[in-house]
């Protein structure tokens, strides 16, 4: 379960940054293509337009590697019909092993039958990162819970610029009684690469909100030095209109939380 589990945060984060080079790349390879194309044909050098065809073909590998890299990114993310007691039995089975002895984890579903559209792996795997952030800021114990309920949130829930839906939503909350955190920690913790671990990736978070937006969906913290920590991940029980290309849309990479 340990190798399973390292293994799938790999992926996620190189799925992750994948993601982001590509997109970054292809705008850069753009250009160049459009001038290797035009120079390609310039009746009046021959020597120049056998450098634009290098550039013009060069160009093209490149953006044939970028389109892969993109799918690659993408590959992840295909809708399904996710069950809730699927959901959590899986995950269940993953984190068996990584829960030290000294921490009770609780598994509390309201509807093990509730059935949305989602993708089944990166849910998991967000849960999984939200409980290993969890176990791991409890080094000397305490306690663990999961639960999932369906809630339907106050016309207010909503922040400025976040997809708010008139509808159901399921909120997955992980809630631990560990330290918590300074506000210092908690403005930065969708930060890349933002770790207070020795080895820490700072990736953890930051893949969760990803894919909790890409669910069109938001994520809420709350935590206070002292208090312990909560996550809630709110995800929408209807599928809008449009909801494959929100599922493709890689340009989401930085919603917000
Ligand atoms: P990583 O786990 O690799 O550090 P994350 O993005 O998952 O990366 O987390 C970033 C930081 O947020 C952690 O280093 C830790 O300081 C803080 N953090 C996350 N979850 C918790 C939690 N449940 N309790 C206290 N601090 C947390």
């Amino acid at each position: 379960a340990e190798a399973e589990l390292i293994r799938a945060q790999r992926f996620e984060s190189l799925a992750m940054l994948a993601g982001g080079l590509s997109h970054d790349l292809r705008n850069l390879l753009q250009p160049l293509l459009l001038v290797g194309d035009s120079l390609q044909d310039y009746q009046h050098d021959p020597r120049l337009a056998r450098l634009g065809k290098l550039v013009r073909d060069c160009g093209k590998r490149g953006l044939d590697m970028v389109h892969s890299m993109l799918s690659f990114a993408r590959g992840a993310r295909r809708a399904e019909q996710v069950r809730l007691g699927a959901l959590f039995s899986a995950f269940d089975l993953l984190m068996q092993g990584s829960v030290p002895r000294t921490v009770t984890m609780e598994l509390a579903i309201d509807d093990p039958e509730l059935t949305f559209e989602g993708n089944h792996t990166e849910l998991q795997q967000c849960l999984l990162n939200l409980c290993l952030n969890a176990i791991q800021a409890m080094p000397g114990g305490g306690h663990l819970r999961v639960e999932a309920a369906r809630v339907q949130p106050a016309e207010d829930f909503f922040r400025p610029g976040e997809p708010s839906r008139q509808c159901c939503y399921l909120c997955i909350s992980v809630i631990d009684d560990g330290p918590g955190m300074e506000p210092a920690v908690r403005e930065r913790l969708f930060e890349p690469f933002f770790t207070t671990k020795e080895a820490g990736t700072g990736l953890g978070l930051l893949s969760c909100k990803r894919i909790v937006t890409s669910h069109g969906g938001v994520m809420r913290v709350g935590s206070e030095p002292g208090r312990g920590s909560r996550f809630d991940l709110y995800l929408p029980l209807e599928a809008p209109a449009g909801a494959d290309e929100q599922m493709d849309d890689q340009d989401n990479l930085e919603g917000s939380a």
